[in-house]
């Protein structure tokens, strides 16, 4: 199929062809004829399916047909949830609308609110907002909607997880009631639907993503491993390639502590989540995307929307309390059609998680083997015997595991909605997790520590060839993620 037969106009096609896009994505070719009919969408499309020119293209054609925005006036509000989608958002419109005479604006919070307030002072055809800097906006006066004719909801899943549902409420109250909408969202839940329901008229509803499939490009694997020899397993699989790698970890506090650790093992890295500063946010994300750090350490919240093109790894330091997390988080690679890793570490105490998300996504992660270590290695965390005892054969005679076993074996006997009320559970505590665990945490004191070095140091000794990665295989350019994989840590020593 070619865009041609979208009914897109001339300057909207020269923008995709800039981009390189051939033909559209299953979410394009659905969504774009019926925007542009005006009806009402709701779409359940996953991230990297192409989902954001599938509404900004259309949207940019109806806009271009009428009047320009006045004063204040807002013509087209895309709501998102987070600060980094909305960034992204607002530019995808200046790519796509880059032959039109559109002015689009993004506001968000965590920056000074009176630039934002100047821009919207002259009117925007679109503007890309996360909710609660909106109201904001909208209550010191430099907004008013009387003029708006279309409403995106992007990511609404995330809006509702992220406790936005009053937000959008209150904004809905300031909207005209005629209005073309467009609801995206990963999943299809029950909350969603109620939420659509008073939102759209008559949509239109398209699913190119059956619920919670997790993207089949992308090659998903596991590692069990014991919790205190996570870290260094984390820092040998990123130091034996030169691949980008986004890792997940559960907390804020865990981010900030695996760049920390990551500096001294001379990986370069930077964390990005909601303690950080909106610039340093902005910096992490810019640097990672230029390629200027190796790894970036992402909490879920922050995570979500990131749109990185060519993203070949991530990497989950911790499971997700919430299953449907885990395949947000594996969404940010394999996007719009490449290939991805994505590897995730399960201490004992995770391997319920594991089984969860194994239901969710209906299929099984395969268990790869640990590296096998070097003595310099084992003098680290991870010990000869945890890595024999994690690898898959050796797991069914664990001891450790048997607990696990016996409650997999229990919950097999559950209904299926008591393992919906316990991810539930998770899910409450997921969202506080990245707070309450920052602050309820003691202080610790700082020890020294006798070999590791400052990251300058680490940076020097690996560049004179003297760090144990100088040692490791070279990344292997041009082999299947799961190739790469077995020709990384198939049985052979890394050291
Ligand atoms: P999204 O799901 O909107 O976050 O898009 C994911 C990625 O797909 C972005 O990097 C887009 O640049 C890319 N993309 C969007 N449409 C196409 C297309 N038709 N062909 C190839 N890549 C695309």
């Amino acid at each position: 199929m070619s865009f041609n037969t979208l009914n897109l106009q001339d300057s909207l096609l020269r923008a995709v062809h800039a981009q390189g896009y051939t033909s559209p994505t299953p979410i394009q070719a659905q969504a774009i004829p019926a925007i542009l009919e005006g009806t009402d969408v709701m779409a359940a499309a996953q991230t990297g399916t192409g989902k954001t020119a599938g509404f900004t293209l259309p949207l940019l054609q109806r806009l271009g047909e009428g009047q320009q925005a006045k004063p204040k006036q807002v013509r087209a509000l895309v709501l998102t949830p987070t600060r980094e989608l909305a960034a992204q958002v607002e530019d995808s419109v200046k790519t796509y609308g880059a032959h039109e005479s559109l002015k689009s604006v993004v506001v968000f919070g965590g920056v000074g609110i009176n630039p934002q307030k100047d821009k919207l002072r002259k009117g925007a055809d679109i503007l890309v907002a996360t909710p609660g800097r909106l109201l904001d906006l909208h209550g010191q006066g430099a907004v008013e909607f009387g003029a708006l004719e279309i409403l995106v909801l992007d990511e609404a899943d995330r809006m509702l997880d992220m406790g936005f549902i009053h937000d959008i409420r209150r904004i809905l109250k300031l909207l005209p009631k005629k209005r073309q909408n467009l609801m995206f969202s990963a999943t299809f839940s029950s909350e969603i639907r109620t939420l659509a329901k008073t939102i759209c008229y008559k949509p239109v509803e398209i699913d190119v993503a059956p619920r919670n499939s997790t993207v089949e490009i992308i090659t998903q694997c596991a590692y069990h491993v014991e919790k205190a020899d996570k870290f260094r397993l984390l820092s040998t699989v990123l130091r034996s390639t030169a691949d980008q790698t986004l890792v997940f970890s559960r907390t804020k506090h865990g981010a900030n502590a695996l760049v920390k650790k990551l500096g001294r093992d001379g990986v370069t890295a930077a964390a990005i989540h909601g303690n950080k500063s909106q610039n340093q946010r902005t910096k992490a994300l810019d640097d990672f995307k230029n390629n200027r750090i190796q790894v970036l350490v992402a909490t879920d919240i922050a995570a979500r929307g990131i749109d990185i093109d060519d993203l070949p790894r991530v990497i989950n330091f911790d499971l997700p309390n919430v299953s449907e997390d885990y395949v947000h988080r594996i969404g940010r690679t394999g996007r719009a059609g490449a290939s991805g890793l994505a590897m995730s570490l399960v201490s004992p105490e995770e391997k319920s998680l594991l089984r969860d998300i194994e239901k969710l996504i209906k299929r099984k992660v395969e268990i790869a083997d640990l590296p096998v270590f070097t003595e310099a290695e084992t003098s680290g965390n991870i010990s000869q015997d945890n890595v024999e005892n994690s690898s898959a054969k050796n797991e069914e005679k664990s001891s450790q595991i048997k607990p696990n076993r016996n409650r997999r074996r229990r919950s097999n006997n559950k209904p299926a909605g008591k393992a919906a009320a316990r991810n539930q559970q998770r899910r409450t505590r997921s969202a506080n997790d990245e707070d309450s665990q920052q602050q309820s945490r003691p202080k610790r004191r700082r020890r020294t520590r006798a070999k590791a070095g400052n990251p300058q140091e680490a940076r020097q000794q690996s560049n004179n060839g003297n760090s144990r990665e100088s040692s490791n295989p070279a990344p292997q350019a041009g082999k299947s993620a799961m190739a790469k994989l077995k020709s990384l840590f198939g049985g052979k020593k890394v050291a």
